[in-house]
């Protein structure tokens, strides 16, 4: 009976994985994190994961 084994979808690639992080209220699954890690900033694959994260919903700065 393990809480982590719910399956939850991967804003970058999609699908349906059981392990993974959350970033805020999205959740990022082990191979695109791994991908994100090893992809060079210049390349445009970068500029997609970006992209894709931008859609996430930051909580409010308190400042
Ligand atoms: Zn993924």
């Amino acid at each position: 009976m393990k809480e982590s084994n719910k399956i939850k979808t991967c804003i970058v690639c999609e699908k349906e994985k059981k392990e993974g992080l959350y970033l805020y209220t999205a959740f990022i699954c082990h191979e695109c994190e791994r991908e994100m890690v090893e992809t060079e900033p210049e390349s445009p694959k970068y500029a997609e994961f970006v992209k894709k994260l931008s859609k996430i919903r930051k909580p409010p700065v308190f400042s």
